[in-house]
């Protein structure tokens, strides 16, 4: 189970980043390969839109809404009360409610801008998150140590998870989940799934797990510092810290207890990795690549496949094992066990898997990767995308606040720079730009 509605449109447009929303079905080497494919444009999960001080813009409902919403409402009472919530915390929390119809459009966005794996990645791993993460390692080094002793998951995994889901807390998202769930439980074409979560978000505030005025996340409904959504919250956030109350928005220990115990329900395997980077021989068949297409250890390490770095893989022989070619046959390969499934399952996307995967690396102090991307323009980090924006904006483009997410506003500036530079103006924020307006080209 994920803790996020297993659907790509719901998953993807939790964020606010609409450029940076992807799609899972490009591939793109030639060879036949089995699922999943080895697209150059993988992810489905773009970062998470940084923390912005004020909530999105509420958009007022018309009367003929308000009333109909007024009446749905109080139509879910009665199923409500089936699913265990009480008829007195329905009026406080679900009939005080107002519908936010700026939420209904989200259901149905397309993406706007495809990302390449290696754009999706240089975000979301890229050098703010790791020091920031192996600071809070620091931070949080004895809570850590009991998670893992209480679970089995390490540090790293846990806080690599944190940092992807919510940028280690700093992003919740500012969307009151009761306005939005009520409104998409009332309005839109996925109302029964909405309802449910509705109610799984009723109980958490009848059980004051959580404050109401502290229910905020993305629009579809996954908040806090593990980005659960409420009916992932019921079925598997613990109460780390012991004070009686399961709070993952207001309690870090109860949060990352919550993702531990997310990982060991998905089949988490004590001190086993989650995999490697690893050569591949010459000639290997790219159709047996894919996370499902799991063979024993012992018949890869037949075939040629070893760690780049030349090291052991110190598992059983007949441990279950898949090859990954995220990006087809010229770019990394990797070998991946149970514990990388465990991540996947979490979001149930190749990129975000890798990206926690990766960031997980990195927090353990190992090098990065040895097989370079297969692109000469390698993407931007946060930190280089503000920067980015700020030699766009010097140069009297309009783009908006400087905060390192490329909008579209970012995407028409990059696009007019690059034309000019005689670069395909395709509005990507790459290497090669971010070099040419630095060096005053
Ligand atoms: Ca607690």
């Amino acid at each position: 189970m994920s803790p996020k509605p297993n659907l790509p449109v719901i998953r993807t447009a939790r964020f606010a980043l609409v450029a940076l929303a992807v799609s899972v079905l490009a591939a793109c080497a030639p060879a036949p390969v089995k699922t999943p494919p080895p697209a150059l444009q993988a992810p489905e999960a773009p970062p998470p839109e940084p923390a912005k001080p004020a909530g999105p813009k509420v958009v007022e409902p018309t009367a003929a809404e308000l009333s109909q919403f007024r009446a749905c409402m109080a139509g879910l009472r009665a199923p409500a009360k089936a699913a265990e919530v009480t008829d007195a915390a329905f009026d406080q929390y679900a009939m005080t409610v107002s519908p936010d119809m700026g939420v209904l459009p989200l259901l149905d966005r397309q993406p706007e801008f495809t990302t390449a794996l290696w754009d999706y990645l240089a975000a979301l791993v890229d050098s703010r998150r790791i020091a920031q993460g192996k600071e809070r390692m620091a931070t949080y080094a004895p809570l850590l140590a009991q998670v893992q002793v209480r679970t089995g998951v390490d540090p790293a995994t846990v806080v690599a998870v944190w940092g992807v889901e919510s940028d280690y807390g700093q992003n919740f998202g500012q969307r009151p989940l009761l306005q939005s769930l009520g409104t998409l439980a009332c309005f839109g074409r996925r109302q029964a799934f909405f309802r449910s979560e509705l109610f799984e978000v009723l109980k958490i505030a009848q059980r004051g797990d959580v404050r109401a005025e502290d229910l905020k996340g993305s629009w579809a409904g996954a908040f806090g510092h593990t980005q659960f959504m409420p009916s992932t919250y019921n079925r598997i956030a613990v109460d780390f810290d012991g004070d009686g109350r399961r709070d993952l928005v207001g309690s870090i220990p109860d949060a990352l207890g919550s993702t531990a115990n997310y990982l060991v329900k998905s089949g988490w395997r004590t001190g086993q990795p989650w995999g490697y980077e690893v050569t591949l021989p010459t000639g290997f068949n790219a159709a047996l690549a894919g996370r499902t297409n799991r063979r024993v250890l012992s018949q890869w390490q037949a075939m040629g496949v070893a760690r780049v770095d030349g090291g052991t893989i110190d598992l059983p022989a007949d441990t279950r094992s898949a090859v990954l070619l995220p990006t087809g046959i010229n770019g990394p390969a990797f070998l991946v066990f149970k514990n990388y499934d465990a991540i996947y399952s979490y979001n149930a996307a190749e990129s975000y898997a890798l990206a926690i995967a990766l960031l997980s690396n990195a927090l353990r102090g190992q090098p990065g990767l040895r097989t370079p991307w297969p692109t000469d323009d390698p993407g931007l980090g946060r930190d280089e995308r503000v920067e980015l924006q700020r030699l766009l904006s010097a140069r009297g483009h309009d783009i908006g606040a400087i905060d390192g997410v490329l909008g579209s506003a970012s995407r028409d500036a990059i696009r007019k720079e690059q034309a000019r530079l005689g670069m395909a103006p395709d509005g990507r924020a790459g290497q090669k730009l971010l070099k040419a307006l630095r060096a005053g080209d």
